[in-house]
C-alpha cells in the first residue's frame, strides 16, 4: 500500500542461491549467521524509506524508492546485488555466495504491489534458470503478440468507461524570452494490472478500432478542465496544444464537439490549439475544410511532426495551418550534424516567409535552443525544459 504514492519504484526480489564455503564444510548455524550478514549488508545500503521483507528462509524483498528512471534502478540494484555477494569470513573460513535477483518497476509494470512482487519473482525465476548470480528485470509482453493485442484492444474498450486514463502537460517555452507560452496534453495509461502503457503502443490501437473517438474526447474535455482551473488560480492566457488523430477529425460532428467542450468549461478558443500530423492527412481537400472550420472557431492548427512525412513542404502551402512543430528527430541532432541544421534552418525560414508560427520539440539542450533561437524558431518544447508532467509540479512552472 506504501508504493502506489511513488514516482518510480523498483521492486527487487533477491534470493541467496548458495553459499560455496572454500576450506570447511558448512554447519547450519554458520548458515544462519551468514544470512543474518546478507540482511544486515541490506539494511546498510538501503534508504530510511525503503522495505525490505524476509519472504522465505533466504529470499528477501526491498523496495527501491529513490530512483529517477529504469536505467538508475538498474545501476543500484546490480550495486546492492554485488555487494551482497562479496565473501563472508567466518574466523579464518571465507564463504563465497551467489545472489540473483529479479526486478519489477512501478508504475510501468503494475500499480498494485501483489502484482510488483509477482513480476518480481516471474524476471526471479528466469535469473535462475539461467544459472543464478545475476540480474534480470521483468519484461512485459510475454503472451503472444496476437493475444496481447485482443487483451489490449478490450482493456482499452473498458479504461476509457472507468477513467484509466491520466494527462501529464509539458511546458512549451519562447525561446528569446524562456518564458512559457503554455502546455501540450499527453495521454497517459495506467492500467492497475498492466502497468503503465505508453502512448506510442495503445493510440495506433485506438485509432484502429475508433476508440480514439470517445477517448480523444475526454482527453479534450480533461484539457480544458484543467486549463479552467488554472485560470482560476490567476493563470490566465495559457495555450493547451491537444493531440487529434485524422480518424478524430474525420468524424462528422467534429467542430461541434471542439466548440461544445471549449463553450463547457468556459475556454476561449484562441487558447486552443490542435495539434495533428501531417503523415495522416489522408483526403486533403477534407482535411483542408475541417482544419478551416476549426480555425474559424478561433483556434489555431498545428502540424505535428514536421519533415517526417511526405512531400512536408507542399502541406504548408496546402493545408491552413497556422503552427509547424517540427520533429524531434531534426532537434536531436541539430549540434553535430550539418544536414538537420540545414533541414531545420529550410523549415523555419520557409514558414516565417509566409507567416506561420514554429515549435521545435525535443529540444534536449540549452545548446538546441540556443541553435534553434538563432535560427528564428519561436518555441521550444523538450526534455531540457521540462519533460511532460502531472498537474501538480506544473504549478510550479506556472509560479516561477
Ligand atoms: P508527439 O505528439 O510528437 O508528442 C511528443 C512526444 O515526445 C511525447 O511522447 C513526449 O514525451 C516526447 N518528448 C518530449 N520532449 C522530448 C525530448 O526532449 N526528447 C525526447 N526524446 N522525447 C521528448 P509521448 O508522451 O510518449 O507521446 C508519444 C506520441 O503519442 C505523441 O507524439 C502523440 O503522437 C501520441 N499521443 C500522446 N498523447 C496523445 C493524445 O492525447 N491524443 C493523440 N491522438 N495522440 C497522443
Ligand atoms: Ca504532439
Ligand atoms: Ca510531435
Ligand atoms: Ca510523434
Amino acid at each position: 500500500h506504501t508504493i502506489a504514492n511513488e514516482q518510480c519504484l523498483a521492486l527487487v526480489h533477491l534470493n541467496i542461491d548458495r553459499f560455496r564455503y572454500v576450506n570447511d564444510s558448512l554447519g547450519h548455524q554458520a548458515g544462519d549467521y551468514l544470512l543474518s550478514v546478507v540482511a544486515n549488508r541490506l539494511k546498510e545500503v538501503l534508504g530510511e524509506e525503503d522495505i525490505i521483507g524476509r519472504i522465505s528462509g533466504d529470499e528477501f524483498a526491498f523496495t527501491l524508492s529513490r530512483i529517477q528512471n529504469e536505467e538508475d534502478a538498474m545501476q543500484l540494484a546490480e550495486g546492492i546485488r554485488l555487494y551482497l555477494q562479496e565473501p563472508i569470513a567466518i574466523d579464518d573460513k571465507e564463504y563465497e555466495l551467489s545472489v540473483s535477483s529479479g526486478m519489477s518497476l512501478f508504475p510501468e509494470h503494475a500499480t498494485k504491489a501483489s502484482d510488483l512482487v509477482t513480476r518480481a519473482e516471474k524476471a526471479l525465476q528466469k535469473v535462475k534458470v539461467e544459472g543464478g548470480g545475476s540480474l534480470a528485470l521483468y519484461e512485459l509482453g510475454t503472451v503472444s503478440k496476437t493475444l496481447e493485442r485482443i487483451l489490449l484492444e478490450n482493456e482499452l474498450k473498458r479504461s476509457v468507461e472507468q477513467e484509466y486514463f491520466q494527462l501529464e502537460y509539458q511546458p512549451k517555452v519562447d525561446l528569446k524570452t524562456l518564458e512559457l507560452t503554455g502546455f501540450e496534453a499527453l495521454v497517459r495509461w495506467n492500467h492497475p494490472d498492466l502497468g503503465r502503457i505508453p502512448p506510442d503502443r495503445f493510440i495506433p490501437l485506438a485509432e484502429e478500432t475508433k476508440v480514439i473517438v470517445p477517448l480523444g474526447e475526454w482527453i479534450l474535455n480533461e484539457a480544458l478542465a484543467q486549463l479552467r482551473e488554472w485560470e482560476e488560480m490567476g493563470h490566465t492566457n495559457l495555450r493547451m496544444a491537444v493531440n487529434f488523430s485524422t480518424i478524430q477529425i474525420e468524424e462528422e460532428n467534429i467542430v461541434e464537439m471542439i466548440q461544445q467542450a471549449l463553450q463547457c468549461h468556459h475556454i476561449s478558443p484562441t487558447q486552443l490549439e490542435v495539434e495533428l500530423t501531417e503523415s495522416t492527412f489522408v483526403n486533403k481537400d477534407e482535411m483542408s475544410k475541417k482544419i478551416q472550420q476549426i480555425r474559424d472557431l478561433g483556434a489555431t492548427v498545428a502540424i505535428d511532426d514536421f519533415g517526417t512525412g511526405y512531400s512536408s513542404f507542399s502541406y504548408i502551402k496546402e493545408l491552413p495551418v497556422d503552427t509547424v512543430k517540427i520533429d524531434r528527430a531534426f532537434i536531436q541532432d541539430l549540434d553535430e550534424n550539418e544536414d538537420s541544421k540545414a533541414i531545420v534552418s529550410a523549415i523555419v525560414t520557409l514558414a516565417n516567409t509566409v507567416g506561420l508560427n514554429i515549435v521545435a520539440e525535443g529540444v534536449e539542450t540549452k545548446q538546441h535552443g540556443e541553435i534553434l533561437a538563432s535560427l528564428g524558431c519561436h518555441e521550444g518544447q523538450g526534455y531540457y525544459y521540462s519533460r511532460p508532467i502531472a498537474p501538480v509540479e506544473c504549478v510550479f512552472f506556472l509560479e516561477n
